[in-house]
């Protein structure tokens, strides 16, 4: 097929020129599944529709992925060629920051200074970081005897399938791309159905950046089908997923058709626990970030607070006082601090979680309703930023994960009771903690039960960072040294330089 780009009007009056095939061995195709349509949440109109993968699509992305792993352009240019081209990609992206943005936030709802102050700069940020690591990436030496030479290679993991979801479209495609680029292995890269646009837009900048045909693939396509597919594929190496729980374990099952190596970075229900001798206005300030950033929607969100009973009273008044400066309504709008649920099933899904909330006796102390009629004047998915206290870890809000902007609040007296409440869970992806007591901020992030903890913070990830989860959040950890990792396999050299038989 020709590549059939469309001239898309936005909301904010600029006009962004999208392809809307399938990215396959840097050309444009069309697919052969029933087409996508993608709705702004914003007025629940729909924006575009594009070609959908099918299994045969995937199928035809994961040969060129696998032709492209072994041809020259690829195997054998320098570690150091792969980190430009990571830098360029980089660079490109940061050049068309606004059409990025425009994508995302009429596409997810995201207010638009986020989009551009927020998740490009760290989209940016991360494929900078792996850039560095490309040509970094070594083996070892290992003494044996003196007729031995024994070493390790360190080589790609091969064909790699990645699937994203819908809360942070573009970092997620750079926190997948990044350390598959860096480590010289190939990709197809499925984004969610809900918010395919921005990653089309960057599959437009994957040629200019240098990479070959076949290295980079971006497929649109169902969950059910193209992801399905891919989990699936028997000519798969290796798959890395972000999303929830649920679909995490079934491509697990699917992963193991061929033993695939598997990253998974699924739901969570993290706390955030406030001790009495913190600073509680900045744990205030910290906790509004770390639940209500994103609408709420953050896999890492610390949803769950759990506060000393000596200072709830304070800690409640700091909190509800920050949040009367959200101002919900259209993402587009200078001054709007939230927007819209991403759909109408997320937007359902978590009014019906805060009524079971309430029907098992939580206490709203504010928001608890949809602002569709006011904020939304009719249309969108809009939701009130809610707390809801009295919160016991007998209710069902207590251990479902919301993904919304809803905080709970939990009293308790004792450290111990903190760390018990806070482990009270089938997730275990972050934590927080504020305290000024040295000994404790020290003490508690070894008791949580968790992958990642913030000690008098929340939600401020680096790309140098490990970030994952232990118990149902996941397996493996993405960026850092240990994102890379999960992407390189090891292979043993015993060089014989003199044991004859
Ligand atoms: P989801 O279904 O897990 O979607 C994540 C990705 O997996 C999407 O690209 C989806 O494709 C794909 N997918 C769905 N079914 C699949 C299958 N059988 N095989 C392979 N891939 C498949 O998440 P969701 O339904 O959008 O959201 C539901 C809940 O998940 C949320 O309420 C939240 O609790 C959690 N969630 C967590 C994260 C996170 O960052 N950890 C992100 C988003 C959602 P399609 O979207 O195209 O169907
Ligand atoms: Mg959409």
């Amino acid at each position: 097929m020709e590549n059939i780009e469309i001239q898309l009007k936005a909301p904010n009056g600029r006009t962004v020129v999208l392809p809307t095939g399938l990215f396959i061995n840097n050309e444009w195709k069309s697919g052969s599944a029933k087409r996508l349509e993608t709705r702004s949440p914003t007025d629940e109109q729909v924006i575009c529709s594009l070609e959908a993968a099918s299994a045969g699509d995937i199928d035809l992305a994961v040969r060129s992925a696998r032709a492209a792993l072994t041809h020259a352009s690829w195997r054998d240019i320098s570690a150091a060629e792969r980190g430009q081209m990571l830098h360029k990609l980089a660079a490109l992206i940061y050049e068309h920051k606004e059409d990025l943005a425009t994508l995302e936030t009429w596409d997810n709802g995201k207010p638009y200074s986020v989009s551009l102050e927020e998740d490009v700069p760290e989209a940016v940020a991360c494929l900078r970081y792996y850039a560095g690591w490309a040509d970094k990436i070594h083996g070892q030496t290992i003494p044996t005897t003196c007729q031995k030479f024994a070493y390790t290679l360190t080589q790609p993991v091969g064909v790699c399938a990645q699937i994203i979801p819908w809360n942070y479209p573009l970092v997620m495609a750079s926190w997948k791309l990044g350390p598959t680029l860096a480590a010289g292995c190939t990709v197809v890269l499925k984004p969610a159905e809900q918010t395919p646009l921005s990653a089309l837009f960057l599959a437009k900048l994957v040629e200019a950046a240098g990479l070959p045909p076949g290295v980079v693939n971006i497929v649109n396509g169902r969950g059910q089908e193209a992801g399905h597919a891919l989990a699936s594929h028997m000519d798969v190496d290796k798959i890395a997923f972000t999303g929830s729980t649920m679909v995490g374990k079934e491509i697990m099952r699917s992963a193991s058709l061929n033993l695939k190596k598997i990253t998974l970075e699924t739901g969570g229900k993290s706390p955030l626990l406030v001790f009495e001798d913190a600073d509680i206005h900045q744990a205030a300030e910290w906790a509004f970030i770390g639940a209500m950033s994103n609408q709420g929607q953050v896999c890492t969100a610390t949803s769950r607070l759990l506060v000393q009973d000596s200072v709830l009273p304070r800690f409640l008044s700091a909190l509800l006082a920050i949040i009367t400066r959200t101002v919900v309504g259209n993402p587009f709008a200078k001054d709007t601090t939230q927007g819209p649920q991403v759909t109408q099933q997320q937007y359902d899904k978590i009014l019906s979680l805060i009524g079971v909330a309430v029907k098992e006796g939580a206490k709203v102390e504010c928001g608890g309703q949809s602002l569709r009629e006011t904020a939304g004047r009719g249309r969108g998915y809009f939701i009130a930023p809610t707390v809801l206290s009295g919160v016991t870890s007998s209710m069902t809000i207590f251990h479902e994960e919301v993904f919304g902007p809803v905080l709970t609040v939990t009293s308790f007296e004792t450290e111990q009771e903190a760390v018990r409440l806070a482990n009270d869970s089938i997730y275990g992806l972050a934590a927080a903690l504020f305290t000024r007591d040295v000994e404790r901020a020290h003490r508690v992030p070894q008791l949580l039960q968790s992958g990642m903890v913030w000690v008098n913070s929340s939600n401020d990830p680096n790309p140098q960072v490990p970030f994952g989860g232990i118990k149902q959040s996941g397996i493996g950890r993405e960026l850092g040294e240990a994102g890379l990792s999960s992407y390189l396999e090891t292979k043993s050299v015993h060089l014989n330089i003199g044991a004859k038989l």
